[in-house]
């Protein structure tokens, strides 16, 4: 674990950030500054597909006229491959991954076909379909071209570990750690080869995060995580899930649902003072 108070804003440049980012980004950042440590900027930008240079430069650009200030140098996850792969071999070691070959599809249409399938925090549990598959059948699917993921064996990998984990929430308390709530995770996906859960966790570990500030959106992710620091052999930091800012109808702001950025409230002359003012800080 670090000496030294460290925290970071992990934003993924898959569009424009709007109010809810910079909350999140003030609170890590302030709280850094409160506690005379170090506050990193962490770009998330492994899924190629969906991060566009433009947002990382608009991004960078918001939180300077916010008035942050973060270490350089700025962390890409994109040059981080190397880091992933090495750890995604450290899993595959001990046996714990298994490829996973099923579309979405595939998915869709076992769990529709078992109604009482269970549900976790990002929907239905994976059904375990390619957890028993044969080496042959493997072999085959391999040979023939089908991409996969990396999927985590939950129960072997906790078997492993074989002791109960906890984290220290500094809102929740002290958690204890429930990963099979997820089911089999993607570790390494068909189209990147890694993951969020990995490289966060790989990640907070390299730069020597000893506080995690992120939104309460990503508790349950940290089930995951812990597992994966046990796994892998890293420091588990402490946590803190703030409250997400919500809009005037209750809902969440969110990129997807179109949350007006601060790039058009600054394009229409809306000062920092204003967005700063809009923001409870009251309550983190
Ligand atoms: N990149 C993630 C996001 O934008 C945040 C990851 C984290 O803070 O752990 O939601």
């Amino acid at each position: 674990m670090a000496d030294i108070f460290t925290t970071r804003f992990a934003p993924s440049p898959t569009g424009l950030l709007h109010r809810g980012h910079a909350y999140a980004a003030l609170i890590a950042f302030r709280r850094a500054a409160r506690e005379g440590g170090r506050f990193l900027l962490r770009i998330e930008d492994i899924d190629q597909t969906r991060c566009r240079p433009e947002f990382v430069d608009q991004l960078l650009n918001d939180l300077s006229w916010l008035g942050l200030k973060w270490e350089e140098p700025v962390l890409f996850q994109s040059t981080r491959f190397d880091a992933y792969a090495s750890a995604l071999d450290t899993l595959q070691q001990k046996g714990i991954l298994y490829p996973c070959f099923c579309t979405r599809a595939d998915i869709r249409r076992e769990v529709e076909a078992a109604p009482s399938a269970p549900h976790g925090p990002d929907g239905p549990v994976y059904p375990g379909t390619c957890r028993a598959l044969a080496p042959d059948e493997v072999s085959k699917n391999t040979e023939a071209g089908l991409p996969y993921a990396w999927r985590l064996d939950i129960a072997k990998a906790s078997a492993l570990v074989g002791k109960t984990l906890s984290w220290r929430d500094e809102r929740a308390g002290d958690i204890k750690a429930k990963p099979e709530v997820f089911g089999d995770v993607v570790i390494a996906r068909k189209d990147t080869p890694t993951s969020y859960h990995l490289a966060v966790v790989v990640d907070d570990a390299f730069q020597g995060v000893s506080h995690v500030v992120r939104g309460v959106d990503l508790f349950e992710a940290t089930h995951i995580h812990r597992l994966l620091q046990a796994l892998l052999n890293l420091p588990t930091p402490i946590y803190h899930h703030h409250d997400l800012l919500l809009d005037e109808t209750g809902e969440r702001l969110a990129k997807r649902r179109g949350s007006e950025s601060l790039k058009s409230l600054r394009d229409q002359g809306v000062s920092k003072e204003q967005v700063l003012l809009s923001l409870p800080f009251a309550s983190d």
